[in-house]
């Protein structure tokens, strides 16, 4: 479970949000300053810049600021985006990566993409070329690309003049024994009975691990720390394991590993890292990484800790997500549900909606939970700028204008975006059989129901007023066709005579139209914490089951009969939608998005009015 620290104070535009914590500041990073050339290729055509303009600051950009004053690292910053290629990124690495990028960049600095690929049993290709994929859609362009097996030699050069120099030792206890001699937040450790081997012995065992000589799991390497220091990393901390596995990028070189807490610290330290943003669980470690540094005497990188990013109703874990995966629960890593980048790109979001959202929330040294709705929220506020209008009616309902001529196809003009005058208009055809939303009539309305039901005129959206007259229905008693008439002189939506009517609905020209499945998401998780399980429970059982609803005959205005890929509409009344990849010639497929209504806005207000 993750602690409540929930962030309500966001209202309208960006701002700072006020955080608890002793954290210095919990404002906005800078994402503003996205080097134009650094914006994707995909995106830059479409995408308006719509990072906020001012650039409060934060703890961390004070500490370089600081640095900077100083001359600490001789003006320079020098950032890494570090992940381990064991699965496909989610939005919690978004915001590290806007904190590692955006920051080096507003102070003319560089970031490193290093691949932490110390763990061959779980680390793959696919998941290094979805990662830079992903960092580059997002906007981003890594100055150096570095792998930290690239430093696998000069890791163990390390090793062994730690073992040289008295301060590694090979040990033979097992893992378990290891655990156990390890001792408790309460209670020191114990020395192993192999800590006290001559350097010699040391240096010949651990060459020996490295040539292959022993079986996995056999011996370990270990820094020869303190095995009474109150912070556990510092009791003897495993530096090495041995592993006959392959390794995507050595192949079968080693059959020794580096432990990720012996690598981080020294590949920082070898790209000359100043500024080493990682997540709050890695504060324990500083102290382990600082020893490595000391002991070696190499460029000293400084570690600065900020919150992970929790969201409701969203797992930002890539084992968990991984499971997702190989238990078929979602699609694949690229499910629209899921809150990877490639599931929620495939979605619709857009990289913009995604960078303010990162600037919006900021950094703190308190792990809190965001409400999934804010993050929406900016995904609204961008589309709802750049995506054109079109209509869609997704449980169609026949009806049929009796006075209006058979054969004839009016266009009507229909404006494309109401946001963005140079986006224009368009025809959209009119005629005498039609589909509105099967929501959109009521035979028996109730109180308040302002759209179609017998008797009662309504406007259908840039075209003509039309009264219901009469309603066909099928053997179960379910309407199945509405009758209506028009007024010609409404054409376009309004009354010559001035006279209201209290709705306007959507509407789709039968002979015209073009079929699509549409594919509706909802919360892959109903529970808030999704990890908030009972005993004997598992996360997945807190999987939402209507989490995805098909409709596979949508009807859409013929404009859309060419829509590609990853383009983005919104349907008129309806919400944003995406055209999926899974479309083939003659079957377009879509996702929503994201509804129209803004829950987040709903919170806001009930919060006000609490107040
Ligand atoms: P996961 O638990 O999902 O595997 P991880 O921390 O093991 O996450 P890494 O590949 O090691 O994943 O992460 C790369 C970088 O992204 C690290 O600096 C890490 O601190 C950061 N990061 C990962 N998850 C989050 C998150 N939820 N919020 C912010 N930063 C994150
Ligand atoms: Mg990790």
């Amino acid at each position: 479970m993750f602690p409540r620290r929930r962030v309500f104070a966001w209202a309208g535009q960006p701002r700072r949000l006020s955080l608890p914590g002793n954290s210095r500041s919990g404002a906005a990073f800078s994402c503003d300053k996205i080097r134009a050339m650094k914006t994707s290729d995909t995106e830059a055509e479409t995408g308006e810049n719509t990072a906020p303009e001012s650039r409060p600051s934060n703890f961390i950009r004070d500490i370089i600021l600081d640095d900077l004053k100083t001359n600490k690292y001789a003006g320079r910053v020098q950032t890494r985006f570090p992940p381990e290629p064991n699965g496909y990124l989610h939005i919690g690495h978004a915001k590290a990566i806007c904190l590692d990028f955006g920051l080096a960049d507003e102070f003319g600095g560089h970031t490193n993409l290093r691949f932490d690929d110390t763990n061959p049993e779980k680390e793959e290709t696919e998941y290094v070329d979805s990662i830079m994929a992903d960092v580059k859609w997002l906007g981003f362009r890594w100055d150096g690309l570095y792998y930290a097996s690239d430093y696998f030699d000069q890791l163990y050069e390390w090793a062994v003049k730690l073992v040289k120099d008295g301060k590694a030792y090979v040990d033979d206890l097992s893992a378990e024994e290891i655990r156990k001699y390890r001792g408790t937040l309460t209670e020191p450790g114990k020395d192993s009975p192999h800590r006290n081997r001559s350097a010699g012995e040391n240096l010949d065992l651990f060459q020996r691990m490295k040539t292959g000589q022993f079986s996995d799991g056999s011996r370990v390497l270990r820094a020869k720390i303190d095995m009474a220091s109150p912070n556990l990393n510092l009791r003897d901390p495993v530096m090495y394991r041995i592993l006959h596995a392959e390794h995507h990028r050595t192949g079968n070189k080693w059959c020794i590993y580096p432990m990720y807490d012996y690598a981080h610290g020294q590949s920082d330290s070898l790209e000359r890292v100043t500024h080493s943003m990682c997540t709050l669980e890695f504060e324990d470690h500083r102290p382990l990484y600082n020893w490595f540094i000391q002991q070696l005497g190499i460029f000293p990188s400084q570690q600065i800790e900020f919150d992970r990013l929790n969201l409701t109703h969203t797992l930002l874990s890539k084992r968990k997500l991984l499971q997702l995966v190989q238990e078929g629960r979602v699609s694949g890593w690229d499910d629209p549900r899921m809150p990877t980048l490639s599931g929620i790109r495939r979605r619709g979001y857009t990289p913009e909606a995604i960078r303010n959202f990162c600037a919006s929330i900021g950094v703190s040294k308190t792990t809190g939970s965001i409400e999934l709705a804010m993050l929406e929220h900016f995904v609204r506020q961008d589309l709802n700028k750049r995506a054109p209008r079109v209509m869609a009616v997704l449980r169609p309902l026949k009806v049929v204008i009796d006075n209006y001529p058979e054969n004839q196809v009016e266009g009507m003009d229909a404006v494309n975006n109401p946001e963005d005058q140079s986006a224009g208009s368009r025809k959209v055809p009119f005629s005498r059989v039609l589909y509105i939303e099967q929501d959109d009539f009521r035979e028996v309305p109730p109180p308040k129901y302002f759209r179609l039901t017998p008797g009662r005129e309504v406007r259908l959206r840039y075209g003509y007023f039309v009264t219901c007259t009469s309603v066909v229905k099928n053997q179960k008693g379910e309407v199945v066709e509405v009758h209506c008439t028009y007024d010609p002189a409404t054409r376009g939506g309004n009354a010559p005579d001035g006279r209201k009517v209290k709705a306007t609905i959507h509407w789709i020209a039968a002979a015209s139209a073009v079929d699509a499945e549409v594919r509706i998401y909802e919360n892959l998780f109903v529970k808030e914490d999704p990890s908030d399980v009972e005993e004997g429970k598992d996360v997945l059982d807190n999987l939402n089951p209507n989490s995805l609803e098909v409709i596979a005959d949508a009807k859409l205005e013929p404009s859309l009969a060419d829509a590609t890929v990853g383009t983005r509409y919104q349907f008129e009344r309806l919400g944003y939608f995406c055209v999926d990849p899974d479309t083939k010639p003659g079957k377009l497929v879509f996702n929503r998005t994201i509804a129209l209504k803004d829950t987040w806005a709903k919170v806001e207000k009930k919060q006000s009015g609490q107040r």
